[in-house]
């Protein structure tokens, strides 16, 4: 976050409803609800993209905020703006049901979390630990919780066991 454009706006959980799509877009409508994370393009050519791990980009991903479109001149602005454009490619869909502020956290700490539990194939009767009950922890005993496996928090702090555990389910401390 050091030496980039100011002033800028971070805020990479962006979810909101598309007000226009361009002439070869496919997989949005105007009025969809929509999200977008922490990344905004790839050089969508390297294996990583290919295999879609755009994070991964060997060329460097373009971030959502405080850093630059792949021209690696115009910069990102983030959430907070007004607009945003982005390739449906790196858009993600919100189910229309759902209040729109509440899916936010799942575009950031949601797929921080939610990552690693499905690439270790996290099923019933597990058991996960979590270091931690922070933003990210607390995501990922939720996950880990709906995916059946029993949850230990592992934490320094006692404080934090009896106000959040209760909205953490099958955790043990
Ligand atoms: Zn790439």
């Amino acid at each position: 976050m050091v030496g980039r454009a100011v002033p800028h706006g971070a805020g990479a959980r962006i979810v909101g409803r598309v007000t226009s799509v361009g002439s070869a877009a496919s997989k949005y409508k105007v009025g969809d609800l929509a999200g977008v994370g922490c990344l905004v393009d790839s050089c969508r050519k390297c294996p990583p993209c290919s295999d879609g791990f755009e994070q991964h980009c060997e060329g460097g991903m373009a971030l959502t905020y405080n850093g630059t479109e792949m021209d690696r001149q115009t910069p990102t602005y983030g959430g907070y703006s007004t607009q945003i454009v982005v390739d449906e490619g790196y858009v993600v869909r919100i189910p229309a049901g759902l209040d729109p502020p509440r899916p936010r956290p799942l575009l950031c700490a949601g797929i921080t979390t939610y990552s690693p539990l499905r690439q270790a194939n996290v099923k019933p009767g597990d058991r996960v630990g979590v270091v931690g009950l922070g933003g990210l922890g607390h995501m990922a005993v939720k996950l880990a919780a709906s995916m059946g496996a029993k949850v230990t928090v592992f934490s320094t702090s006692r404080r934090r066991r009896p106000t959040r555990a209760g909205s953490a389910p099958s955790t043990s401390w």
